[in-house]
């Protein structure tokens, strides 16, 4: 029979959305341990030499050691849940019970935390809409009075969080990218400068320091760029790319803010290009592999396409609205079962996260 556990000493507000793990390594922390010293009076405990993943009376010990409520450290669904495009009813995005999946741990706010660092899953980016702190992996940043931050966060929270956009799912990686060669080819100072000078980025060379030093923009673009209405017709690949592009072009240009340059037509037509290209695989899969010509239906082909051929823009298409032309046939798209369970990949035209190798190097998208 285990003696009853004591409670930690020093006790520790949760903060919305923190992690199981994160909140560990905070109580570490704050009692001058290490986590496995934690880890240790949890396996105690429980009479057992190895951590449970996702083991709920884990969960429970910690609650109890930190002296929480009881179920405080499991993540609400209800507020902090992602919108998936699982096929469970359909492929457009919902909050499914059934999937329940939540965003990447990210970095949290150091105000928040006490200034001990921990990790989160609430609804949300990397702005602390309370303190004006900036987070995300390992930078930091106060960015009180940056003009049009707190509408990007507000914006990301409803109506990019709605079509399944979060910091980790690839959108916003390419949204960067679009900013980046805009920034590349322009000759006049503009209000990214500005803050980069403020900030102390020497350069937007990073999906970490692009979103830092224009989040209003990258998020006023993915807006515009996962708006079916506006990306559907830009997919159709009856119209050559070249002049799909010229069209986004001038929505791109105003989402930023500025006008149009050299460097992003060009960034404008490679991103249209390269989605056309995804759009033709997409035609052609096949149902299943034990169908030699019956087409994968276009809700499910865009999603399997989208992944595939690391083309998130075909994951905000809408399927009734494209042209159904046959595609000459390909591969079998998988089962919906096997979709539903990819992580993401950012595009390779994204902008690059920090210590990520370079996407040439990295492994083909699903060599199936
Ligand atoms: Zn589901
Ligand atoms: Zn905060």
């Amino acid at each position: 029979m285990n003696t009853p556990l004591r409670t930690l000493p020093i006790r520790l507000e949760l903060i919305e959305g923190e992690t199981v793990e994160g909140f560990t390594k905070r109580l570490a922390q704050a009692h001058q341990c290490e986590e496995r010293d934690i880890r240790r009076i949890v396996l105690d405990h429980l009479g057992r030499n190895w951590w449970p993943v996702a083991d709920h009376s884990v969960v429970d010990l910690i609650e109890h050691l930190a002296d929480l409520p009881r179920g405080a450290l499991r993540p609400n669904f209800e507020t902090d849940g992602m919108w998936v495009r699982c096929g469970h009813r359909s492929w457009r995005p919902e909050k499914c019970s059934r999937c329940t999946r939540f965003a990447e741990p990210r970095t949290a706010c150091l105000e928040c935390s006490g200034g001990l660092a921990t990790t989160t899953i609430a609804r949300g980016g990397a702005l602390c809409l309370t303190h004006h702190h900036w987070a995300y992996r390992a930078m930091h940043a106060d960015v009180v009075g940056l003009a049009d931050y707190e509408n990007a966060e507000l914006l990301l929270r409803s109506q990019l969080w709605k079509r399944g956009v979060a910091l980790h799912t690839g959108e916003l990686d390419l949204a960067a990218a679009f900013v980046r060669a805009w920034h590349e080819g322009s000759e006049s100072p503009s209000v990214i400068d500005d803050r980069m000078a403020r900030i102390g980025i020497p350069h937007l060379d990073t999906y970490e320091n692009a979103l830092l030093c224009a989040y209003p923009e990258i998020i006023r673009l993915a807006r515009v760029l996962t708006n079916p209405r506006t990306i559907t017709p830009i997919l159709d690949v009856t119209t050559s790319a070249l002049t799909q592009a010229d069209r986004l072009l001038p929505a791109v240009a105003k989402a930023i803010g500025e006008e149009p340059n050299d460097a992003l037509r060009t960034f404008t037509i490679s991103a249209v290009g390269c989605a056309h290209r995804a759009m033709l695989y997409m035609y052609g899969l096949r149902s299943s592999k034990q169908v030699k010509h019956q087409r994968c239906p276009l809700n499910r082909a865009l999603i399997a396409a989208a992944h595939r051929q690391r083309a998130c823009l075909l994951r905000h298409a809408n399927p009734r609205l494209l042209p159904d032309i046959a595609g000459k046939t390909g591969q079998a798209a998988p089962r919906s079962r096997v979709i539903r369970n990819w992580g993401f990949e950012p595009d390779p035209l994204a902008l690059s996260r920090a210590g990520v190798l370079a996407t040439a190097f990295r492994r083909p998208a699903d060599a199936v």
